[in-house]
């Protein structure tokens, strides 16, 4: 485990930086606050330091306040442990107070550094495995489990981002409901494992299509497409183009080509109005392609009635 040590006296930085060493850490040393604020900063930077509390430019302390500062809302964690010098009670309170985790006072018994990293190195491993089992966790929460792409909530949360971005920037957004024709038929004749296999089939076409993996599923045989950038213009070819990889594609189960088709009802965001009615306008234009005869794309608004695709 990387460790860095920042100490302004030469000999102290070299007595210690041994003793590391020796103990099996990957020592990285810093002459000041500067150095050591650069450091910590860096990528792969060390998740253990020790700071002389008197140093030139920054002191220990304000080192301790800096990276508590960057540290926040990042899930980050480096274990900090100032060195003072002994019987500076004031100094050893600000210094926990700036966010500091232990201290050693100089001059420090061998042993009692020793111990006091080891417990150092407990609190970063712990820290670690709780990060992973963390992002873990989200991740499940996030995914739909059948397909491996975003779920409801998280395709739905990925949208609001997205109007916000495209407020931010002035840019366009557009949305599409795809839902793949006649599933129940595929269920009732080939069996729900069969129909699992063609949502997966879908799943990918689209993904191939759109190039990206802003979309989730939504319900059972539908899907919801976030489209940052696209203007109303660009939907008959962005859409067209997802129903004729899915046209084109075929699910083999057990020895037979199963083929679907899909339909789309798509909608351009106005910039204003709110996400409910963006969907509504999409689900509306996904029940026109429906009732058109499906395997076809319906622009909500006023080209709502145009035909995109071959119905
Ligand atoms: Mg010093």
């Amino acid at each position: 485990m990387k460790v860095l040590i920042a100490e302004d006296d030469p000999t102290s930085r070299r007595i210690l930086e041994a003793m590391l060493a020796k103990w099996g850490y990957c020592v990285i040393t810093a002459r000041d606050g500067d150095e050591a604020l650069k450091a910590l900063a860096e990528e792969d930077a060390p998740h253990i330091a020790i700071l002389d509390r008197l140093m030139p430019g920054i002191d220990g302390a304000n080192v301790c306040r800096k990276i508590r500062n960057m540290e926040a809302g990042t899930g980050e964690y480096t274990y900090l442990i100032l060195l003072t010098v002994k019987g500076s009670k004031e100094n050893i309170v600000s210094g926990m107070e700036a966010g500091a985790d232990d201290y050693i006072t100089k001059p420090y018994d061998e042993q009692e550094l020793r111990v006091r990293l080891s417990a150092g190195r407990r609190i970063i491993d712990l820290h670690k495995e709780l990060t992973t089992a963390k992002n873990h966790l989200l991740e499940q929460s996030r995914t739909d489990p059948l397909t491996g792409i975003l779920n409801r909530r998280a395709v739905m949360s990925e949208l609001l981002v997205e109007m916000a971005r495209s407020q931010g920037e002035n840019n366009q957004l557009s949305v599409a409901l795809l839902d793949i024709d006649h599933f129940k038929s595929v269920n009732d004749t080939h069996g729900h494992a069969a129909g699992d296999a063609v949502i997966r089939e879908c799943v990918l076409q689209i993904g191939s299509a759109l190039r990206c993996d802003r979309f989730g599923r939504i319900g059972g045989e539908e899907f919801l497409i976030v489209l940052p950038s696209a203007a109303e213009d660009n939907l008959p070819v962005i859409c067209g183009r997802i129903l004729s990889m899915i046209n084109e594609s075929a699910t083999m189960f057990n020895g037979s080509a199963i083929r679907v088709t899909a339909s789309i009802g798509a909608a351009t965001w106005d910039g204003a109005e709110s996400l409910d009615i963006l969907l509504a306008r999409a689900d509306k234009a996904l029940y026109m392609a429906k009732k058109s005869g499906r395997n076809c794309v319906k622009i909500s608004g006023p080209m709502e009635f145009a035909v995109m695709a071959d119905c």
